[in-house]
């Protein structure tokens, strides 16, 4: 039988322990709501068009000189057991170019294929299998870009140890006028965009089935090298 202040103390420790659990809801509430104050570092994307548009923020970011502060020591802490990124761009080698700055993105937030000329092989098909069978990518972009370097050296015929194979690649591509050679370069390398796109969608099954399932979009941009702006191509 329990004495009067035996039950007393039970009354008082179960209204402590209550109160105990009261706080720490609280303090996950907040945690919850710092996440939130970070959104555009991993913003939520359910579709190929929440993708894109994430993109065109980010790049509005970057031009406006509003491109978001990232902690990345913390970045590299959040994502070290998966990662699943929404997007998946293919962009030319150029140092001029990188994929992550130019959409304001960090860590975890989209897989870059870089290789001059942004062309697609099989290594790239199987990369971008990889990220939008396996890790839910929904976005796929193939970014070229003005006054490119492998674009004009197909243009040129350029010739230089397996850089000729790969500028070979480019030539289907080549079209204008040769008496305006700016003007031929941006519509040779908007051309080798499109073509890029035909290609893998010829050439990967797995791609095209997703696409067909309107589960993964392909688009094409173009980035202007005087402005930092990307333009999409659709
Ligand atoms: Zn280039």
């Amino acid at each position: 039988m329990k004495t009067t202040k035996q039950l007393i103390l039970i009354l008082v420790l179960s209204v402590m322990l209550a109160s105990c659990g009261q706080k720490k809801v609280e303090t996950d509430t907040s945690h919850s709501n710092d996440t939130k104050g970070k959104k555009h570092e991993h913003a939520v994307i359910n579709s190929p068009d929440d993708a894109l548009n994430e993109l065109k923020k980010g790049n509005t970011r970057f031009v406006d000189g509003k491109s978001e502060t990232r902690d990345y020591k913390e970045q590299v802490q959040s994502v070290k057991d998966d990662q699943h990124p929404h997007s998946v761009i293919l962009s030319c080698l150029d140092s001029r170019v990188p994929p992550e700055i130019v959409f304001d993105q960090g860590f975890g937030d989209i897989f870059v294929a870089r290789v001059a000329g942004n062309i697609e092989d099989d290594n790239i098909l199987g990369s971008m299998e990889f990220a939008t069978k396996l890790k839910g990518s929904k976005l796929i972009v193939v970014m070229g870009h003005n006054k490119c370097g492998a674009v004009k050296g197909a243009v040129d015929n350029a010739e230089l140890g397996n850089l000729t194979q790969l500028v070979d690649q480019i030539k289907p591509a080549i079209t204008g006028d040769k008496s305006n050679p700016d003007k031929m370069l941006d519509e040779t390398s908007k051309k080798n965009v499109k073509l890029q796109i035909e290609s893998i969608l010829k050439h990967s099954e797995v791609i095209a089935a997703l696409v067909k399932e309107g589960k993964v979009k392909i688009v094409g941009a173009y980035y202007d090298l005087n402005t930092g702006k990307v333009e999409f191509m659709n």
